[in-house]
C-alpha cells in the first residue's frame, strides 16, 4: 500500500491532520509525520533527518506519497529524498496538494489498494469539489483572450494522454512548441479534459494558457504535406515524457505550494517565501528604468524593420545570458531563456504585432507593448498562479525588445555595498545578473514562489520574500530591514531581540549548510578505490568561492570571457592578472584552468565589433579568432603566465580544430614566455597547456594532439552540436545537440582512448559532466576529470561514490552499442533501479 509522509512546520498542526484521516480510514493506511523541530522555545520548523526517517517508516515498494505545508517544508522534503538510495528515491512523489485536502484524498485513495499515480491523482484533485462549490469557474474559460482556430475538416488528430509530472509548464511546452516549429504543416492543440478551445501548437504563450497537466488529454491535430510527420513526432515527444525525469522537474520549477495570506505575527510586511535564508542589511530601492513610447508612425516598412533589428539584438543577449547561466547555475535554470527565446519568435506575438504597424500605423515600439500587455494580461487572467507567474517572462522579453526600440540602457541593478534589493518586481534577466556577494536578500511587492526570478535566486542562494506590500517601496533607502525568506516575514527596524532570533536562526542554518557541504568536501572515490577529480566550471571570483564550498576540488574552466565582458574595451594585462590570481587564490591549492577567450558563435562581444556572421558557430570563434588577433591573444597569455608564478594555473584553447592552430597558439605563448623572461618577470616554466575538444576534427586527430599537449577537456556542449550538426541556440533543432546521443558518446571514447595512449588526462568540462545520469558513462569511459557547474558537483560526487570501474565499464561498453540518447537514457535509468 501506498505510504503517506506529512511535512509540516507545526506538530500540532500535523497531528490535527493525522486525526482526521484515521477517523476517514480508521487506521487503514501507513502514515508519518515529520512535524516541527525539537526547540521548546521556537518549535516550528522543519528538520530533513525527521522526513528522512517518517519515509522509511512508511515505505513499501508501492511507493510514498509527502504532502508538505510551506517554505522550507519543500525543501526538506527535497534534501530528505537525497539522503534515499536511489532506487527507493523514485518511488517517492512530492505533491503539491493542499495538505487538509490532499491528505484525505490520498489516505482514503491509498487505502482502497490504488496505485502511487492514482493516489496523487486523488489528492491533486482534492480541492476541485470546494472550487466547484465556491465558484463553479473551469479552468480553460479565461484562457479565452488567447485561444482561437478551429480545426480544419483535412487534420489528421491524435490523441494523447500527458503523464509527466507537472503537465506542459514551461520547459515542455518549450519543446512541444519547438517540435511543432520543425514542421510546415499547421498543427493545433487542444485540452479535451478541460474542453479548451483549439490553439497553435507553435505558440509558446498559446500553448502554456492550456494549462495542460498531468493526466489530461490532449488532441493534436495537423494538416499539411507533413502532417503525419509531425503527429509522429510529437507522440514520441509527449510519450517520451518530454525528457523529463521526476529528478529533473523536483530540481527545476516544482512549484511550492500556495502561501498564506494573513500577516504573519511580529512582522511590519508578511509576503510569500521564495528563496531560504536570513538577510539582515539597509535597503536599496530599485526603480527599473521608464521607456517613453511614440503612439503612431508613418512609414510601416521602417517600422517593421526595426522591430526586426531590436528582436535579433534581443535574441543575442539572451543567448548571452543563457550562456552565462548554464555556466554558473546549470542547464536547469539555463532553460528558462529557451521559453523567452521562443516568446520571441512567437506566430501569435509576431502577427499581432505586424498588424498593428501596417493596419493601425503603430510605431514599431507602441504595437509591440501593445501585444506584449495583452498577452501578459491574459497569463495574468489565468486561474492557476503557476501559470500567472509566467506572465514575468513575457514581460521581460518585451521590456528587453522595448528598451532596443527606444535606445534605452537598462537601470544597473548593482549595489555599490552590501545590502536588501527591494523593487516593485525583477523580471529574470535582472534576477540573473546579481552578485550574491553585493545582494544580501531580495524583497519585491510583485512575484509568486513559483516565478523564474524565485528559482534563479534559490540558484545563486540569496534569500527573497516576494508578494510583500507596495509600502515597502516608501521606506528610505538606507532604512535596515531584516527578512526571513523560509516563513516570508520581513522586520523593519527590528529590535535587537529581533535581531538575536534572527541571527541564532541564521546560525542554525549555516551550521547545517556547513554539515551537507562538509559530505561534498570528501574526494569522489568509487567503490574500489578509483578517483575522479571533480571540479568546478566559473565565470566570476564571487563563484570561485561557491566552487571551494561546493566541494570543488579546482576549476576545470575558467571561462575567461567574464573579464571581457560588460565593458568597452579589452581588459588590460594588469587587471586580467589580478582577476586570475584573486581566483587562484581561493582556489589555493587546488588548480585553475583558464580557458583562453572563446568569443563567436553564441557569444558576442560588441565592442569588438565583428562583423555579423551567415554561420557563427562554424564562424570566426574561439582559438579563429585569437590567432587572427595575436597581440590581444599574448596579452591574455602574459596575464596568464604572471598569475602562474605562485599559484597551480593551467591554460587551454578553445575550438581548436587542427594541429597547424594549436602549433600556433603554442608560438604565441612561447613569444609571451620568452618577453616575461626578458623583462625578469616570473612564471611557472612548467604550466600546463591543453586544449578544449569540442570540434570533430580534434577527436579524430586525438592522437596527433595529445602529442601537442599537456591535457584534454572535452566541451561536450559544442562537440554534440557540431557532431549532430544542430545550432545548439537554435530552438528548433537544439534539442538534436544531445550529449547521450551515441554518436557524441563514442567521440568522447575515441578521445579518452587517444590521449591515455599518449600519456595524457582527459577531462570533461561541457555540461554532460553535470549530469547524474552521465556520471557511469564517463568513469566507464576512462574520464580523469569532471568539471561542472557548483551545484551538481554534490550530486555528481555521490553518484561516483555508488559505482565500481568494472560496473561503470559495462555500463559505457554498453551505452555505445544503443542507437539513440533516448535509449541510452533509459538504459542508464534501469540500470539505476537495479
Ligand atoms: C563546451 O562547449 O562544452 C564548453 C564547455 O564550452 P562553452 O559551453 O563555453 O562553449
Ligand atoms: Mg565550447
Amino acid at each position: 500500500m501506498v505510504g503517506i509522509v506529512i511535512v509540516s512546520h507545526s506538530r500540532k498542526l500535523a497531528e490535527g491532520v493525522q486525526a482526521l484521516v484515521q477517523q476517514m480510514v480508521q487506521g487503514a493506511v501507513s502514515l508519518a509525520l515529520a512535524a516541527g523541530i525539537d526547540d521548546p522555545e521556537n518549535p516550528f520548523g522543519t528538520d530533513v533527518m525527521q522526513v528522512y526517517q517518517a519515509i522509511e517508516s512508511v515505505y513499501s515498494e508501492d511507493g510514498v506519497l509527502i504532502l508538505m505545508d510551506l517554505g522550507s517544508a519543500v525543501l526538506s522534503a527535497e534534501m530528505a529524498l537525497e539522503f534515499l538510495p536511489e532506487e527507493r528515491r523514485h518511488q517517492v512523489r512530492l505533491c503539491e496538494a493542499p495538505l487538509v485536502e490532499g491528505a484525505i484524498a490520498a489516505a482514503v485513495t491509498a487505502a482502497s489498494g490504488a496505485n502511487i499515480e492514482q493516489v496523487i491523482r486523488e489528492a491533486r484533485g482534492a480541492l476541485a469539489a470546494k472550487a466547484s462549490q465556491l465558484s463553479g469557474i473551469n479552468p480553460s474559460e479565461s484562457a479565452g483572450a488567447l485561444v482561437s482556430a478551429p480545426i480544419s475538416a483535412q487534420s489528421q488528430v491524435i490523441h494523447l494522454t500527458v503523464r509527466n509530472q507537472m503537465g506542459l509548464h514551461a520547459r515542455p511546452a518549450a519543446k512541444f512548441v519547438a517540435t511543432a516549429s520543425q514542421f510546415q504543416s499547421e498543427i493545433m492543440l487542444q485540452n479535451i479534459t478541460s474542453s479548451s478551445g483549439s490553439v497553435n501548437a507553435k505558440s509558446i504563450n498559446q500553448v502554456v494558457t492550456l494549462v495542460i497537466r498531468q493526466g489530461n488529454e490532449i488532441a493534436i491535430a495537423a494538416s499539411g504535406a507533413d502532417a503525419q510527420a509531425a503527429l509522429a513526432a510529437l507522440q514520441q515527444l509527449v510519450e517520451a515524457n518530454f525528457g523529463e525525469s521526476v529528478a529533473d522537474v523536483r530540481g527545476g520549477e516544482t512549484p511550492l505550494p500556495e502561501q498564506p495570506q494573513f500577516p504573519i505575527s511580529n512582522s511590519q510586511f508578511s509576503g510569500i517565501p521564495a528563496s531560504a535564508g536570513i538577510a539582515i542589511g539597509n535597503i536599496a530601492i530599485y526603480q527599473p528604468t521608464v521607456l517613453n513610447v511614440q503612439q503612431q508612425a508613418d512609414n510601416p516598412e521602417a517600422e517593421w524593420q526595426q522591430l526586426q533589428t531590436a528582436i535579433e539584438q534581443t535574441r543575442h543577449q539572451i543567448q548571452t545570458l543563457r550562456h552565462q547561466i548554464s555556466a554558473t547555475a546549470g542547464e536547469a535554470q539555463a532553460a528558462i531563456f529557451d521559453a523567452h527565446l521562443l516568446c520571441l519568435e512567437d506566430p501569435f506575438v509576431i502577427d499581432r504585432t505586424r498588424q498593428l504597424i501596417f493596419d493601425r500605423n503603430f510605431s514599431a515600439a507602441a504595437a509591440w507593448k501593445s501585444v506584449i500587455d495583452e498577452t501578459v494580461a491574459a497569463y495574468e487572467a489565468l486561474p492557476d498562479s503557476y501559470l500567472q507567474a509566467r506572465a514575468a517572462d513575457v514581460f521581460d522579453v518585451g521590456q528587453r525588445v522595448m528598451r532596443s526600440l527606444t535606445g534605452t540602457a537598462p537601470a544597473s541593478i548593482n549595489l555599490p555595498e552590501p545590502g536588501i534589493l527591494v523593487a516593485t518586481d525583477l523580471t529574470p534577466s535582472e534576477t540573473a545578473q546579481l552578485d550574491p556577494g553585493k545582494v544580501l536578500g531580495i524583497c519585491t511587492v510583485a512575484g509568486g514562489a513559483t516565478s523564474h526570478s524565485g528559482i534563479l535566486a534559490r540558484s545563486l542562494g540569496i534569500p527573497a520574500v516576494v508578494g510583500v506590500g507596495a509600502e515597502l517601496l516608501r521606506l528610505q533607502n538606507g532604512t535596515l530591514i531584516a527578512l526571513d525568506g523560509e516563513t516570508g516575514e520581513v522586520w523593519v527596524q527590528p529590535d535587537d531581540t529581533q535581531l538575536r532570533e534572527l541571527q541564532a536562526k541564521r546560525n542554525r542554518q549555516q551550521a547545517q549548510q556547513q554539515a551537507l557541504q562538509a559530505a561534498a568536501q570528501q574526494p569522489a572515490i568509487t567503490h574500489d578505490g578509483h578517483q575522479i577529480k571533480v571540479m568546478a566550471n566559473i565565470l566570476t571570483i564571487q563563484e570561485a568561492k561557491i566552487a571551494v564550498n561546493t566541494g570543488a576540488e579546482g576549476v576545470g574552466l575558467l571561462r575567461s570571457e567574464f573579464l571581457y565582458f560588460d565593458r568597452v574595451s579589452v581588459p588590460t594585462e594588469e587587471e586580467q592578472r589580478e582577476a586570475y590570481e584573486a581566483i587562484a587564490s581561493i582556489l589555493s591549492p587546488h588548480p585553475l584552468i583558464i580557458r583562453t577567450l572563446d568569443i563567436g558563435g553564441d557569444k558576442p562581444l560588441p565592442y569588438l565589433n565583428l562583423p555579423p556572421e551567415a554561420n557563427p558557430f562554424l564562424g570566426w570563434r574561439g582559438i579563429r579568432y585569437l590567432l587572427d588577433s595575436p597581440d590581444l591573444l599574448k596579452t591574455q597569455l602574459r596575464a596568464i603566465l604572471r598569475a602562474s608564478h605562485q599559484h597551480s594555473i593551467k591554460v587551454m584553447f578553445p575550438m581548436v580544430a587542427s594541429v597547424r592552430e594549436i602549433r600556433a597558439a603554442k608560438e604565441i605563448l612561447a613569444a609571451a614566455k620568452t618577453e616575461l623572461r626578458s623583462l625578469g618577470m616570473s612564471f611557472d616554466e612548467a604550466m600546463e597547456v591543453g586544449i578544449m575538444v569540442e570540434v570533430p576534427a580534434a577527436v579524430t586527430m586525438a592522437d596527433k594532439l595529445a602529442a601537442e599537449v599537456d591535457f584534454f577537456s572535452i566541451g561536450t556542449n559544442d562537440l554534440s552540436q557540431y557532431v549532430m550538426a544542430s545550432d545548439r541556440t537554435n530552438p528548433k533543432v537544439a534539442t538534436l545537440a544531445d550529449p547521450f546521443e551515441p554518436a557524441v558518446l563514442r567521440m568522447i571514447q575515441q578521445t579518452v582512448t587517444a590521449a591515455h595512449h599518449a600519456g595524457i588526462w582527459v577531462g570533461v568540462c561541457g555540461e554532460l559532466a553535470s549530469s547524474e545520469l552521465a556520471t557511469p558513462i564517463l568513469v566507464g569511459l576512462g574520464v580523469d576529470e569532471f568539471s561542472m557547474n557548483s551545484p551538481a558537483i554534490s550530486t555528481v560526487k555521490a553518484a561516483i561514490s555508488k559505482l565500481r570501474m568494472d560496473e561503470a565499464e559495462a555500463i559505457a561498453s554498453a551505452v555505445l552499442q544503443l542507437d539513440s540518447a533516448k535509449e541510452v537514457r533509459e538504459y542508464i535509468a534501469g540500470q539505476l533501479k537495479t
